[in-house]
Protein backbone atom coordinates (compact mmCIF):
# COMPACT_ATOMS: atom_id res chain seq x y z
CA UNK A 1 0.00 0.00 0.00
CA UNK A 2 1.33 3.37 -1.21
CA UNK A 3 2.33 6.22 1.40
CA UNK A 4 -0.15 9.25 1.42
CA UNK A 5 1.43 10.98 -2.07
CA UNK A 6 3.27 14.71 -1.52
CA UNK A 7 0.57 15.97 -4.44
CA UNK A 8 -2.99 15.43 -3.52
CA UNK A 9 -5.38 16.12 -6.52
CA UNK A 10 -6.70 14.28 -9.78
CA UNK A 11 -4.78 14.06 -12.76
CA UNK A 12 -6.19 14.43 -16.57
CA UNK A 13 -4.10 12.37 -18.98
CA UNK A 14 -4.42 13.01 -22.02
CA UNK A 15 -3.71 10.06 -24.91
CA UNK A 16 -4.05 6.77 -24.06
CA UNK A 17 -0.36 5.28 -26.04
CA UNK A 18 2.62 4.05 -24.11
CA UNK A 19 3.25 6.75 -22.14
CA UNK A 20 -0.43 7.19 -20.93
CA UNK A 21 -0.98 3.73 -19.78
CA UNK A 22 2.43 3.96 -17.92
CA UNK A 23 1.82 6.82 -16.13
CA UNK A 24 -1.83 5.85 -14.69
CA UNK A 25 -0.26 3.00 -13.37
CA UNK A 26 2.63 4.66 -11.64
CA UNK A 27 0.16 7.18 -10.96
CA UNK A 28 -2.31 4.94 -9.25
CA UNK A 29 1.20 2.49 -7.36
CA UNK A 30 1.89 6.42 -6.34
CA UNK A 31 -1.33 6.71 -4.58
CA UNK A 32 -2.83 9.59 -7.18
CA UNK A 33 -5.98 9.18 -9.10
CA UNK A 34 -6.07 9.85 -12.88
CA UNK A 35 -8.28 9.32 -15.44
CA UNK A 36 -6.88 8.36 -19.03
CA UNK A 37 -8.47 10.32 -22.53
CA UNK A 38 -7.86 8.62 -25.77
CA UNK A 39 -8.86 9.89 -28.92
CA UNK A 40 -9.18 7.15 -31.22
CA UNK A 41 -12.25 3.97 -30.29
CA UNK A 42 -11.29 1.28 -28.65
CA UNK A 43 -9.10 -1.66 -30.70
CA UNK A 44 -6.41 -3.74 -30.45
CA UNK A 45 -3.28 -1.23 -31.15
CA UNK A 46 -1.48 -0.07 -34.30
CA UNK A 47 0.41 -2.54 -36.71
CA UNK A 48 3.59 -3.19 -36.80
CA UNK A 49 6.43 -3.93 -34.04
CA UNK A 50 8.60 -2.22 -32.33
CA UNK A 51 11.91 -2.75 -29.54
CA UNK A 52 11.65 -2.15 -25.82
CA UNK A 53 15.30 -1.90 -25.02
CA UNK A 54 16.34 -3.12 -21.41
CA UNK A 55 16.16 0.48 -19.79
CA UNK A 56 12.51 0.69 -20.91
CA UNK A 57 12.14 -2.87 -19.80
CA UNK A 58 12.95 -1.76 -16.58
CA UNK A 59 10.40 0.61 -16.60
CA UNK A 60 8.18 -1.82 -17.41
CA UNK A 61 9.56 -4.08 -14.47
CA UNK A 62 8.82 -1.26 -11.74
CA UNK A 63 4.99 -2.12 -12.90
CA UNK A 64 5.34 -5.92 -12.74
CA UNK A 65 4.45 -6.05 -16.09
CA UNK A 66 8.56 -7.36 -17.84
CA UNK A 67 7.37 -11.15 -17.32
CA UNK A 68 4.31 -10.67 -19.32
CA UNK A 69 6.17 -8.46 -21.46
CA UNK A 70 8.97 -10.95 -22.32
CA UNK A 71 5.96 -13.76 -22.81
CA UNK A 72 4.52 -11.57 -25.71
CA UNK A 73 8.13 -11.04 -27.33
CA UNK A 74 10.94 -12.43 -28.63
CA UNK A 75 14.36 -11.71 -26.30
CA UNK A 76 16.68 -9.11 -28.82
CA UNK A 77 20.34 -10.70 -27.36
CA UNK A 78 22.32 -9.43 -30.03
CA UNK A 79 22.55 -6.30 -32.78
CA UNK A 80 23.70 -7.64 -36.68
CA UNK A 81 25.23 -5.15 -38.85
CA UNK A 82 25.29 -6.75 -42.55
CA UNK A 83 25.93 -5.08 -45.91
CA UNK A 84 23.46 -6.12 -49.06
CA UNK A 85 25.09 -9.49 -50.09
CA UNK A 86 24.50 -10.96 -46.51
CA UNK A 87 28.28 -10.35 -45.06
CA UNK A 88 28.21 -9.79 -41.71
CA UNK A 89 30.19 -6.44 -41.11
CA UNK A 90 29.77 -6.04 -37.25
CA UNK A 91 27.90 -8.17 -34.22
CA UNK A 92 27.69 -7.51 -30.96
CA UNK A 93 25.81 -8.59 -27.78
CA UNK A 94 22.51 -6.28 -27.46
CA UNK A 95 22.74 -6.42 -23.39
CA UNK A 96 22.00 -9.45 -21.10
CA UNK A 97 20.12 -9.36 -18.17
CA UNK A 98 23.25 -9.30 -15.45
CA UNK A 99 24.20 -6.00 -17.59
CA UNK A 100 21.36 -3.88 -17.57
CA UNK A 101 19.21 -6.16 -15.30
CA UNK A 102 16.48 -6.77 -17.99
CA UNK A 103 17.20 -7.70 -21.69
CA UNK A 104 15.64 -5.55 -25.16
CA UNK A 105 12.46 -7.35 -25.75
CA UNK A 106 10.87 -7.26 -29.64
CA UNK A 107 7.05 -7.33 -29.69
CA UNK A 108 3.87 -6.26 -31.92
CA UNK A 109 2.56 -3.36 -30.49
CA UNK A 110 -0.50 -4.74 -30.20
CA UNK A 111 0.84 -7.10 -28.11
CA UNK A 112 2.59 -4.36 -26.15
CA UNK A 113 -0.87 -2.35 -25.57
CA UNK A 114 -2.52 -5.93 -24.40
CA UNK A 115 0.09 -5.98 -21.73
CA UNK A 116 -0.88 -2.31 -20.56
CA UNK A 117 -4.39 -2.94 -21.29
CA UNK A 118 -5.10 -5.47 -19.54
CA UNK A 119 -3.09 -4.15 -16.24
CA UNK A 120 -4.91 -1.16 -16.62
CA UNK A 121 -7.96 -3.47 -16.31
CA UNK A 122 -6.64 -5.94 -13.54
CA UNK A 123 -6.35 -2.24 -11.82
CA UNK A 124 -9.54 -0.73 -11.94
CA UNK A 125 -8.10 1.85 -14.18
CA UNK A 126 -10.33 3.49 -17.21
CA UNK A 127 -9.82 4.34 -20.56
CA UNK A 128 -12.01 7.07 -21.81
CA UNK A 129 -11.98 6.48 -25.56
CA UNK A 130 -13.33 8.78 -28.69
CA UNK A 131 -12.40 11.70 -25.91
CA UNK A 132 -10.46 14.07 -28.83
CA UNK A 133 -8.50 16.64 -26.78
CA UNK A 134 -9.88 19.71 -28.31
CA UNK A 135 -8.72 22.73 -26.19
CA UNK A 136 -8.33 23.04 -22.06
CA UNK A 137 -9.23 26.22 -19.93
CA UNK A 138 -7.86 26.64 -16.27
CA UNK A 139 -7.81 29.01 -13.37
CA UNK A 140 -5.66 28.90 -10.30
CA UNK A 141 -7.44 26.25 -8.88
CA UNK A 142 -8.42 23.70 -11.29
CA UNK A 143 -7.93 22.65 -15.24
CA UNK A 144 -10.53 21.59 -17.78
CA UNK A 145 -10.18 19.33 -21.01
CA UNK A 146 -12.47 20.26 -23.58
CA UNK A 147 -13.55 17.49 -26.27
CA UNK A 148 -14.21 17.08 -30.05
CA UNK A 149 -17.54 15.45 -28.99
CA UNK A 150 -18.79 18.46 -27.37
CA UNK A 151 -18.12 16.84 -22.98
CA UNK A 152 -14.97 18.04 -20.72
CA UNK A 153 -13.07 16.41 -17.98
CA UNK A 154 -11.77 17.97 -14.60
CA UNK A 155 -8.65 17.72 -12.79
CA UNK A 156 -6.16 19.24 -11.01
CA UNK A 157 -3.45 18.56 -13.20
CA UNK A 158 -3.49 17.61 -17.09
CA UNK A 159 -0.37 15.43 -18.66
CA UNK A 160 -0.57 15.46 -22.13
CA UNK A 161 0.91 12.41 -23.29
CA UNK A 162 -0.73 12.56 -26.68
CA UNK A 163 2.03 11.85 -29.04
CA UNK A 164 4.02 12.92 -31.86
CA UNK A 165 1.08 15.72 -32.96
CA UNK A 166 0.20 16.40 -29.45
CA UNK A 167 -2.78 19.13 -29.30
CA UNK A 168 -2.06 19.98 -25.51
CA UNK A 169 1.37 20.82 -26.79
CA UNK A 170 -0.02 22.76 -29.33
CA UNK A 171 -2.55 24.65 -26.83
CA UNK A 172 0.20 25.38 -24.88
CA UNK A 173 2.83 26.07 -27.37
CA UNK A 174 1.06 27.85 -30.26
CA UNK A 175 4.43 29.06 -31.99
CA UNK A 176 6.21 26.60 -30.94
CA UNK A 177 8.28 23.93 -33.13
CA UNK A 178 6.28 21.82 -35.06
CA UNK A 179 7.06 17.94 -35.77
CA UNK A 180 10.31 18.19 -37.81
CA UNK A 181 9.83 15.92 -40.97
CA UNK A 182 13.12 13.85 -41.47
CA UNK A 183 12.84 12.91 -45.19
CA UNK A 184 11.97 9.26 -44.84
CA UNK A 185 9.11 6.93 -44.89
CA UNK A 186 8.95 3.97 -42.75
CA UNK A 187 7.50 1.06 -43.91
CA UNK A 188 7.09 -1.98 -41.97
CA UNK A 189 5.45 -5.25 -41.70
CA UNK A 190 4.59 -8.25 -39.20
CA UNK A 191 5.51 -11.76 -41.48
CA UNK A 192 4.81 -15.63 -40.27
CA UNK A 193 7.91 -17.36 -39.42
CA UNK A 194 6.87 -20.40 -42.14
CA UNK A 195 7.14 -17.64 -44.66
CA UNK A 196 10.90 -17.60 -44.12
CA UNK A 197 12.14 -20.53 -43.18
CA UNK A 198 15.78 -20.11 -43.87
CA UNK A 199 15.83 -17.52 -40.76
CA UNK A 200 17.84 -18.36 -37.96
CA UNK A 201 16.96 -19.02 -34.39
CA UNK A 202 20.22 -16.15 -33.74
CA UNK A 203 18.32 -14.39 -36.53
CA UNK A 204 15.44 -14.23 -34.98
CA UNK A 205 16.69 -13.41 -31.48
CA UNK A 206 18.89 -10.38 -32.81
CA UNK A 207 17.78 -6.92 -33.90
CA UNK A 208 19.51 -7.02 -37.89
CA UNK A 209 20.68 -4.31 -39.88
CA UNK A 210 21.26 -4.42 -43.73
CA UNK A 211 23.16 -1.35 -45.18
CA UNK A 212 23.47 -1.16 -48.52
CA UNK A 213 23.57 1.38 -51.30
CA UNK A 214 19.64 1.36 -52.22
CA UNK A 215 18.54 1.71 -49.10
CA UNK A 216 18.14 0.56 -45.27
CA UNK A 217 16.01 -3.00 -44.25
CA UNK A 218 15.91 -4.09 -40.61
CA UNK A 219 14.43 -7.41 -39.35
CA UNK A 220 13.84 -9.08 -36.05
CA UNK A 221 11.67 -12.12 -34.32
CA UNK A 222 8.71 -10.59 -32.62
CA UNK A 223 6.55 -13.74 -31.34
CA UNK A 224 6.04 -17.25 -31.95
CA UNK A 225 8.42 -17.08 -34.94
CA UNK A 226 7.05 -14.53 -36.68
CA UNK A 227 9.14 -11.48 -38.07
CA UNK A 228 8.68 -7.62 -37.78
CA UNK A 229 10.65 -5.79 -40.70
CA UNK A 230 11.11 -2.05 -41.32
CA UNK A 231 12.37 -0.10 -44.22
CA UNK A 232 13.22 3.65 -44.64
CA UNK A 233 12.29 4.47 -47.69
CA UNK A 234 13.54 8.28 -48.54
CA UNK A 235 11.23 10.74 -49.83
CA UNK A 236 11.37 14.69 -50.01
CA UNK A 237 7.92 15.47 -48.56
CA UNK A 238 5.34 13.32 -46.39
CA UNK A 239 2.96 11.23 -47.63
CA UNK A 240 -0.27 12.57 -46.55
CA UNK A 241 -3.25 10.80 -44.37
CA UNK A 242 -4.81 9.40 -47.40
CA UNK A 243 -1.73 7.94 -48.75
CA UNK A 244 -0.55 6.66 -45.53
CA UNK A 245 -3.81 4.37 -44.98
CA UNK A 246 -5.19 4.04 -48.58
CA UNK A 247 -2.17 2.67 -50.33
CA UNK A 248 -1.92 0.27 -52.50
CA UNK A 249 -0.27 -3.10 -50.93
CA UNK A 250 0.50 -4.68 -54.49
CA UNK A 251 2.27 -0.99 -55.51
CA UNK A 252 4.02 -0.86 -52.44
CA UNK A 253 5.63 -4.60 -52.87
CA UNK A 254 6.12 -3.83 -56.29
CA UNK A 255 8.54 -0.62 -55.47
CA UNK A 256 10.24 -2.36 -52.59
CA UNK A 257 11.37 -5.27 -54.69
CA UNK A 258 12.47 -2.79 -57.16
CA UNK A 259 14.36 -0.91 -54.64
CA UNK A 260 15.81 -4.16 -52.50
CA UNK A 261 16.59 -6.21 -55.34
CA UNK A 262 19.53 -8.46 -55.14
CA UNK A 263 19.71 -7.96 -51.41
CA UNK A 264 20.76 -11.03 -48.99
CA UNK A 265 17.41 -13.34 -47.45
CA UNK A 266 14.97 -13.00 -45.67
CA UNK A 267 14.81 -9.38 -47.41
CA UNK A 268 12.50 -9.87 -50.71
CA UNK A 269 10.42 -12.71 -48.55
CA UNK A 270 9.92 -11.06 -45.45
CA UNK A 271 8.04 -7.96 -48.46
CA UNK A 272 6.45 -10.51 -50.71
CA UNK A 273 4.80 -12.04 -47.40
CA UNK A 274 3.59 -8.91 -45.80
CA UNK A 275 -0.09 -8.18 -45.91
CA UNK A 276 -1.00 -5.57 -44.10
CA UNK A 277 1.93 -3.44 -44.28
CA UNK A 278 2.26 0.08 -42.45
CA UNK A 279 3.58 3.49 -43.14
CA UNK A 280 5.06 6.43 -41.23
CA UNK A 281 6.01 9.48 -42.17
CA UNK A 282 9.01 9.78 -39.82
CA UNK A 283 10.03 13.39 -37.91
CA UNK A 284 10.78 14.67 -34.76
CA UNK A 285 11.07 17.32 -32.02
CA UNK A 286 14.69 18.47 -31.25
CA UNK A 287 13.62 20.59 -28.63
CA UNK A 288 10.60 22.25 -27.32
CA UNK A 289 11.42 26.01 -25.13
CA UNK A 290 9.18 24.44 -22.13
CA UNK A 291 7.54 21.20 -21.72
CA UNK A 292 5.08 23.10 -18.82
CA UNK A 293 2.94 25.98 -18.65
CA UNK A 294 0.79 26.33 -15.05
CA UNK A 295 -1.22 23.02 -14.45
CA UNK A 296 -0.16 21.41 -17.50
CA UNK A 297 3.29 19.07 -18.80
CA UNK A 298 3.51 16.92 -21.21
CA UNK A 299 5.52 13.78 -21.84
CA UNK A 300 6.56 10.99 -24.40
CA UNK A 301 6.59 12.30 -28.05
CA UNK A 302 4.69 15.52 -27.32
CA UNK A 303 7.81 16.63 -25.28
CA UNK A 304 10.33 15.02 -27.64
CA UNK A 305 9.11 13.11 -30.45
CA UNK A 306 12.49 10.89 -31.56
CA UNK A 307 13.16 9.38 -35.22
CA UNK A 308 12.24 5.54 -34.54
CA UNK A 309 15.60 5.07 -35.96
CA UNK A 310 16.99 5.54 -32.25
CA UNK A 311 15.06 2.45 -31.34
CA UNK A 312 14.05 4.94 -27.83
CA UNK A 313 10.95 6.50 -28.60
CA UNK A 314 8.81 4.50 -26.26
CA UNK A 315 11.75 3.60 -23.75
CA UNK A 316 11.36 7.40 -22.95
CA UNK A 317 7.91 7.70 -22.74
CA UNK A 318 8.12 5.11 -20.25
CA UNK A 319 10.69 6.53 -18.27
CA UNK A 320 9.19 9.96 -18.41
CA UNK A 321 5.82 8.48 -16.84
CA UNK A 322 7.67 6.67 -14.39
CA UNK A 323 9.69 9.58 -13.14
CA UNK A 324 7.05 12.23 -13.30
CA UNK A 325 4.92 9.84 -10.75
CA UNK A 326 7.51 9.34 -8.93
CA UNK A 327 8.67 13.17 -8.45
CA UNK A 328 4.38 13.98 -7.76
CA UNK A 329 4.32 11.33 -5.18
CA UNK A 330 7.72 12.40 -3.45
CA UNK A 331 7.88 16.17 -3.79
CA UNK A 332 6.24 18.52 -1.21
CA UNK A 333 7.63 21.78 -3.44
CA UNK A 334 4.33 21.61 -5.48
CA UNK A 335 3.77 20.74 -8.77
CA UNK A 336 5.51 24.21 -10.35
CA UNK A 337 8.42 22.40 -9.46
CA UNK A 338 7.73 19.23 -10.23
CA UNK A 339 7.29 19.85 -13.53
CA UNK A 340 10.37 22.62 -13.67
CA UNK A 341 12.42 19.73 -12.25
CA UNK A 342 11.05 17.18 -14.50
CA UNK A 343 11.76 18.84 -17.68
CA UNK A 344 15.51 20.12 -16.31
CA UNK A 345 16.37 16.16 -15.46
CA UNK A 346 14.76 14.83 -18.18
CA UNK A 347 15.81 16.92 -21.40
CA UNK A 348 19.70 16.90 -21.72
CA UNK A 349 19.30 12.92 -21.78
CA UNK A 350 15.67 12.83 -24.25
CA UNK A 351 17.36 15.36 -26.93
CA UNK A 352 21.02 13.62 -26.99
CA UNK A 353 18.88 10.46 -28.00
CA UNK A 354 16.37 12.59 -29.80
CA UNK A 355 19.72 13.50 -31.91
CA UNK A 356 21.01 10.41 -32.16
CA UNK A 357 17.92 8.99 -33.63
CA UNK A 358 18.37 11.77 -36.70
CA UNK A 359 22.00 10.91 -36.75
CA UNK A 360 21.11 7.09 -37.45
CA UNK A 361 18.53 7.78 -40.23
CA UNK A 362 21.18 10.12 -41.63
CA UNK A 363 23.54 6.57 -41.66
CA UNK A 364 21.34 4.78 -43.44
CA UNK A 365 20.61 6.81 -46.22
CA UNK A 366 20.82 5.82 -50.10
CA UNK A 367 24.47 5.77 -51.54
CA UNK A 368 26.72 5.64 -54.36
CA UNK A 369 28.20 1.89 -54.61
CA UNK A 370 31.66 3.26 -53.58
CA UNK A 371 29.89 5.30 -50.49
CA UNK A 372 28.32 1.99 -49.73
CA UNK A 373 32.14 0.62 -49.65
CA UNK A 374 33.46 3.14 -47.08
CA UNK A 375 30.57 2.77 -44.94
CA UNK A 376 30.56 -0.98 -44.96
CA UNK A 377 34.45 -0.37 -43.68
CA UNK A 378 33.20 2.16 -41.02
CA UNK A 379 30.72 0.08 -39.45
CA UNK A 380 33.15 -2.81 -39.47
CA UNK A 381 35.67 -0.60 -37.27
CA UNK A 382 33.58 1.73 -35.60
CA UNK A 383 30.13 -0.71 -34.65
CA UNK A 384 32.27 -3.76 -33.91
CA UNK A 385 34.15 -1.22 -31.15
CA UNK A 386 31.95 1.07 -29.82
CA UNK A 387 28.97 -1.46 -30.05
CA UNK A 388 31.19 -4.24 -27.79
CA UNK A 389 31.90 -1.29 -25.73
CA UNK A 390 28.41 -1.20 -24.40
CA UNK A 391 25.50 1.10 -24.46
CA UNK A 392 25.43 2.13 -20.69
CA UNK A 393 24.98 5.45 -20.65
CA UNK A 394 21.35 4.26 -22.88
CA UNK A 395 20.02 1.34 -20.64
CA UNK A 396 22.02 1.77 -17.79
CA UNK A 397 20.13 5.10 -16.60
CA UNK A 398 19.03 5.18 -13.00
CA UNK A 399 15.76 6.36 -12.58
CA UNK A 400 14.48 3.86 -9.53
CA UNK A 401 10.93 3.89 -8.73
CA UNK A 402 11.71 2.87 -5.42
CA UNK A 403 14.60 4.81 -4.40
CA UNK A 404 14.31 6.73 -1.76
CA UNK A 405 11.82 10.37 -1.40
CA UNK A 406 12.96 13.62 -2.38
C1 LIG B 1 7.43 3.14 -37.38
C2 LIG B 1 7.82 3.37 -35.95
C3 LIG B 1 8.63 2.47 -35.30
C4 LIG B 1 9.02 2.68 -33.98
N1 LIG B 1 9.81 1.76 -33.37
C5 LIG B 1 10.19 1.97 -32.09
C6 LIG B 1 11.01 1.01 -31.41
O1 LIG B 1 11.41 -0.01 -31.96
N2 LIG B 1 11.35 1.25 -30.11
C7 LIG B 1 10.93 2.38 -29.46
O2 LIG B 1 11.25 2.53 -28.27
N3 LIG B 1 10.15 3.29 -30.07
C8 LIG B 1 9.78 3.13 -31.36
N4 LIG B 1 8.98 4.04 -31.99
C9 LIG B 1 8.60 5.27 -31.27
C10 LIG B 1 7.44 4.99 -30.31
O3 LIG B 1 6.38 4.37 -30.99
C11 LIG B 1 6.96 6.31 -29.70
O4 LIG B 1 8.06 7.05 -29.24
C12 LIG B 1 6.02 6.01 -28.53
O5 LIG B 1 4.86 5.38 -29.00
C13 LIG B 1 5.67 7.31 -27.81
O6 LIG B 1 4.70 7.04 -26.82
P1 LIG B 1 3.66 8.17 -26.42
O7 LIG B 1 2.79 7.58 -25.38
O8 LIG B 1 4.38 9.43 -26.12
O9 LIG B 1 2.84 8.45 -27.74
P2 LIG B 1 1.90 7.44 -28.53
O10 LIG B 1 2.26 6.04 -28.26
O11 LIG B 1 1.90 7.94 -29.94
O12 LIG B 1 0.46 7.67 -27.91
C14 LIG B 1 -0.22 8.90 -28.05
C15 LIG B 1 -1.72 8.62 -27.88
O13 LIG B 1 -2.40 9.86 -27.80
C16 LIG B 1 -3.59 9.77 -28.58
N5 LIG B 1 -3.98 11.11 -28.99
C17 LIG B 1 -3.46 11.87 -29.98
N6 LIG B 1 -4.07 13.07 -30.04
C18 LIG B 1 -5.01 13.07 -29.05
C19 LIG B 1 -5.96 14.03 -28.61
N7 LIG B 1 -6.09 15.26 -29.21
N8 LIG B 1 -6.77 13.72 -27.56
C20 LIG B 1 -6.66 12.50 -26.95
N9 LIG B 1 -5.76 11.54 -27.34
C21 LIG B 1 -4.95 11.84 -28.36
C22 LIG B 1 -3.20 8.87 -29.75
O14 LIG B 1 -4.34 8.28 -30.37
C23 LIG B 1 -2.31 7.84 -29.05
O15 LIG B 1 -3.04 6.73 -28.57
C24 LIG B 1 8.58 3.85 -33.30
C25 LIG B 1 7.75 4.77 -33.95
C26 LIG B 1 7.37 4.54 -35.26
C27 LIG B 1 6.49 5.56 -35.95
Amino acid sequence: MANRPAFQGEVVVIGGGIGGLALSLFLKKAGIVSTVYEAAAYKAGDGGGLNIAPNGMKVLAALGLAPKTIACGSVARECCFRNKRGKTLARYSNGTVEKYGQPSVSMTRSALYDVLKTEMHAQGLHVHYEKRLKDITQDSSQIVAHFADGTSAKGDLLIGADGIHSQTRKLILPNGPAPDYVGIIGAGGVVSGSAVPSLTQRDKESLNFTYGPQGFFGYMGVHDGNVMWWANLPRATELTRAELTNFSLESLKQEMLAIYRGYHMPVEALITNTHTPVLHNISDIRSLPTWHKGRIVLIGDAAHAVSPNAGQGASLALEDAMYLAKLLRDSAAGYEHVFTQFEHERKPRVEKIVAEGRRRGNDKAIVSPFQAKIREIMIMIFVNAFGKMGRNWLYNYPLGWEASPL
